[in-house]
């Protein structure tokens, strides 16, 4: 499934310049970006930079300023929320809290006017689909959180939208019902076969769920990619350090050949590194995630980037150990092994000299 790779795909949803001002404060600004049918996409960014103003936008409880949204190629602008083909749900849920499980998902429903026996059957099949047949006659308090969210959810779908609009839908969990309810979303999406657009200020969140993510800071996307992308191959300084951690080599490009470039840092260390487009003098940084930093007693006869420092301190984390080394020029890297991989590694020990080391292609060339 990657419609974004094929010429031929069609746009589900279209973002086409938009702008949102609200009053001389633009929250979105010119923004365009293209949804496809049946993904499951992320919007996400610190507070405040205009990823709800977004989703708000596309289920009609705001009109942009300027640009077009496009559904299926059908301009939205002026049709009421409620004749979109989106529903939206929201981070507090808004269940109705003396309505029963079944009420609330038949709510919507009842409002539309479907007959009796039809709400019924939908009633039933929703609460097959988020597994809460036998909580069909409890009040919101008689749940949980993880149950409440579901008879959201179940609520959101019933009335089978196009487009689901989920706004930060986990929030509100603890960190191990959401995991568990990221993968629950994955899977009622997959059998829903419907688009989902997620809003999220958690990048684990996004990463996990989500196919395609737009990385947004101030009004504007920084990025739209896989996770995987967007991990591998940020484009920008912003979205390497949002996403995950990264260690920033500084440096200006001394001398570049077909494929390598070499780089001198402030201190005169150098680097050589691939990947590297940027001209003779440019300064760049070279972003280099944990795991791809090898950290060891003695410098690797083999490595071509190796750099001198301190053992600061080692964190176990279980799965992995984490490594800061305080490099001579004052610089903290971080280096991250798997455990399961670290049998045959020095048994390095704080305050131990240390040398850090990467490979030419371990990360890439962005401007400074
Ligand atoms: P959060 O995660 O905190 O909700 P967000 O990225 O979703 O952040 P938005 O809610 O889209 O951000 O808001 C973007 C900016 O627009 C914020 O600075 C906010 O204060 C401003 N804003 C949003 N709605 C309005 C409004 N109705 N009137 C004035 N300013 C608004």
């Amino acid at each position: 499934f990657a419609p974004w790779n094929d010429p031929k795909a069609k746009p589900y949803i279209q973002f086409d310049g938009v702008t949102k001002r609200f009053g001389d404060f633009t929250a979105v600004n010119s923004l365009s970006l293209t949804i496809f049918e049946r993904e499951f996409f992320a919007l996400l960014g610190a507070s405040g930079c205009g990823k709800s103003t977004l989703l708000r936008m596309l289920a009609g409880f705001e009109e942009p300023t300027a640009g077009r949204i496009l559904l299926d190629g059908q301009d939205l602008r002026g049709i009421p929320p409620y004749r979109r083909p989106v529903n939206m749900m929201f981070q507090s849920y808004a269940l109705f809290p003396h309505m029963t499980v079944e009420n609330n998902i038949a709510f919507g429903l009842k409002q539309e006017g479907m007959p009796k026996l039809d709400i019924e059957k939908r009633v039933a099949d929703m609460l097959k689909l988020v597994k809460l047949e036998q909580f069909a006659k409890r009040k919101p308090h008689q749940l949980s959180g993880g149950q409440r969210q579901r008879v959201a959810l179940a609520r959101s779908v019933a009335k089978r939208p196009k487009v689901l609009l989920l706004d930060e839908p986990l929030g509100a969990l603890d960190k191990k019902l959401r995991e568990e309810t990221q993968f629950e979303l994955m899977d009622l999406q997959q059998e829903l076969g419907l688009t989902f657009v997620v809003v999220t200020h958690d990048q684990e969140e996004a990463m996990t769920m989500a196919d395609r993510i737009a990385i947004m800071d101030k009004g504007e996307v920084m990025q739209v990619a896989t996770p995987a992308e967007v991990y591998e191959a940020p484009t920008s300084r912003f979205v390497a350090h949002f996403v995950g951690n990264v260690n920033m080599f500084e440096g200006k490009v001394a001398e570049r050949t077909d494929k390598t470039t070499r780089i001198t840092g402030a201190t005169g260390a150098q680097i050589v590194v691939e990947n590297g487009a940027a001209a003779t003098g440019a300064d760049i940084i070279f972003a280099v995630r944990p795991e791809k930093i090898r950290v060891s007693s003695k410098k690797p006869a083999d490595a071509v980037n190796a750099l001198e420092g301190e053992v600061y301190d080692i964190a176990y984390l279980g799965d992995m150990t984490v490594y800061h080394v305080r490099l001579d020029d004052g610089q903290i890297v971080r280096a991250s092994a798997l455990n399961a991989a670290r049998v045959t590694e020095d048994p390095l020990t704080w305050n131990d000299r240390a040398w850090v080391s990467f490979r030419p292609d371990a990360g890439v060339v962005l401007a400074r």
